[in-house]
């Protein structure tokens, strides 16, 4: 990139948009801004689909084994010169604390060097014909243009589970940045750029969601892969729906936390306290409602507030990088999460700590923060159940018996991810297979790893990333049946 804002890499060249156009990045910990970015133009938009289009014959032909070196070489690019830069950048525009923003930005490289390698793995398969003289072959072939396009929360992250396994697989991309926190991807893309990758083949347009919209209805876009708000992946459902375009689609969670009885607190407290609170709450996959066993819900409790009063919470993640959260995104997020809570004391919860931004004189008035806040007396009719909150706001419900835990667990619109924490074998493989989420993790409060697939059910999406499913969404499948014919009927 040369100038502030040319921020759009549009067949090999960044520039700037069309009609000049630019969007503000803002620190979220003190509200003020960081850079400009460029506002793609309904043209630029076009320009870096064709771009896409016009470089997609040749790389969905170059050899596994070229494009795998091509991506090793960008990751040790990507770690040598920009990861810390990356890392602070992350930091300045979505408010994580630094070590938070290293950890993402080395596990997205992790990312791209284990795809680069399946690219020589894509194989496909043959079979003798059933009806006579024939042989088939399925072919794995490249979807064709992806528009990737992703939000703010993890944006590097996000963005390597999209390319590491479409650029493996042979598709060419347009990349829509979200416009909250753009600017680590764009030094993640430059790695690849500096890599030798070949122009068209990856292109950037940046600006807010109507750019992404034009990507979405755009004809000659094959596939969207996004990651973002359940409202929006609706939207794109029906727009991209409409033109049969491949649709990856991983949405908001509500996930659940069940401690059984039988649960070691000594793992289950500090780990229901770090999915609830990391990251201010705005994961995915952060802990949204918790239900304790009646036998342990006092014990609990206890415990998790007293961790959580230990909680840091960085006025500036790059000063205090090892903080356990730092500020939210935006003043909207802190005005939802004010509203989940007023309106479940209203209802009668009760807030154990917390409830409220910090008083502090060390916090910048400008930014936007909110205590880590506990409730309790909850009801699962409060919005603060139902909703996803993405903020640090943890409820805890009392439960009885281990049907009733999964049953209330169950009840809401999304399905993306679930913890249980129990010592009973039986009752952990019974609740695994009960809870309707597409990922449950089992005493452990994560449930990323690369080789297994990651994504939601009902509103949480639509398909699944990482894995060979993660891989297998960038390919279709292609049925070639030959009959050949017995020597000498020629
Ligand atoms: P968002 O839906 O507001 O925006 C996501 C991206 O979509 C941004 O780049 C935005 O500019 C773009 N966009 C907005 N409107 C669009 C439209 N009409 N067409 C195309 N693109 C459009 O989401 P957000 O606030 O950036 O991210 C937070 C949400 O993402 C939360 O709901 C969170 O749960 C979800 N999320 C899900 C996962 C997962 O893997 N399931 C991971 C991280 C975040």
């Amino acid at each position: 990139m040369t100038a502030m804002s040319d921020t759009l890499l549009i067949n090999g060249q960044w520039r700037g948009s069309q009609d000049g156009a630019a969007l503000p990045v803002v620190n979220p910990a003190h509200g003020t801004v960081i850079r400009e970015i460029a506002k793609a133009s309904p043209p630029d938009v076009d320009a870096a689909v064709r771009a896409a289009v016009g470089a997609f014959p040749a790389w969905a032909e170059t050899p596994g084994r070229e494009k795998a070196a091509l991506m090793h070489r960008a990751m040790d690019i990507f770690r040598s010169k920009y990861l810390d830069e990356a890392a602070r950048l992350l930091t300045q525009e979505n408010g994580k604390p630094l070590n938070d923003s290293v950890k993402e930005c080395r596990y997205s490289a992790d990312v791209i060097d284990f795809y680069a390698d399946e690219s020589r793995r894509i194989t496909g398969a043959h079979f003798a014909g059933d009806l006579g003289p024939t042989h088939s072959f399925i072919l794995k072939q490249p979807v064709g243009v992806v528009a990737a396009i992703v939000p703010w929360n993890f944006p590097v992250d996000l963005l390597a589970w999209k390319l590491g396994p479409g650029l493996a697989a042979g598709c060419t991309f347009v990349v829509k940045p979200s416009e909250e926190a753009p600017l680590a991807v764009l030094l993640f893309i430059q790695a690849l750029v500096d890599a030798g990758i070949p122009p068209g083949v990856l292109n950037v347009v940046t600006g807010a969601g109507d750019v992404g919209a034009q990507l979405v209805e755009h004809p000659l876009v094959n596939k969207i892969a996004f990651t973002g708000s359940t409202a929006t992946g609706q939207w794109i459902a029906e727009r991209a729906g409409r033109q049969m375009k491949r649709l990856t689609l991983e949405l908001g969670g509500s996930a659940p936390f069940v401690v059984c009885r039988d649960a070691n607190l000594d793992i289950a407290v500090p780990e229901a306290v770090r999915r609830a609170f990391s990251h201010t709450g705005q994961i995915c996959i952060s802990v949204n409602r918790i239900f304790v066993q009646q036998d342990v819900f006092e014990p609990f409790v206890g415990r998790f507030v007293e961790l959580t009063r230990k909680l840091r919470v960085a006025a500036d993640g790059l000063d205090e990088p090892d903080a356990d959260m730092g500020p939210m995104i935006n003043a909207q997020g802190v005005e939802k999460v004010r509203q989940h809570v007023g309106e479940a004391q209203a209802q009668g919860a009760r807030v154990l700590v917390g409830g409220d931004a910090p008083t502090d004189s060390r916090y910048d008035p400008n930014g936007f923060f909110y205590l880590p806040t506990v409730l309790i007396d909850v009801n699962a009719q409060m919005r603060v159940m139902q909703e996803e909150t993405f903020g640090p706001v943890a409820p805890i419900a009392m439960f009885h018996t281990l049907e009733q835990g999964i049953q209330m667990a169950n009840d809401t619109p999304y399905g993306l991810a679930a913890y249980v924490y129990t010592q009973d074998l039986d009752a952990a493989f019974y609740a695994a297979r009960r809870l309707n989420f597409g990922g449950v993790g089992i005493n452990v409060n994560d449930i990323t790893d690369i080789r297994g697939e990651f994504g939601g059910m009902r509103g949480s999406g639509v398909g699944r990333e990482l894995g060979e499913g993660g891989l297998e969404s960038y390919l279709e499948a292609k049925h070639v049946r030959y009959r050949y014919q017995p020597p000498g009927s020629r």
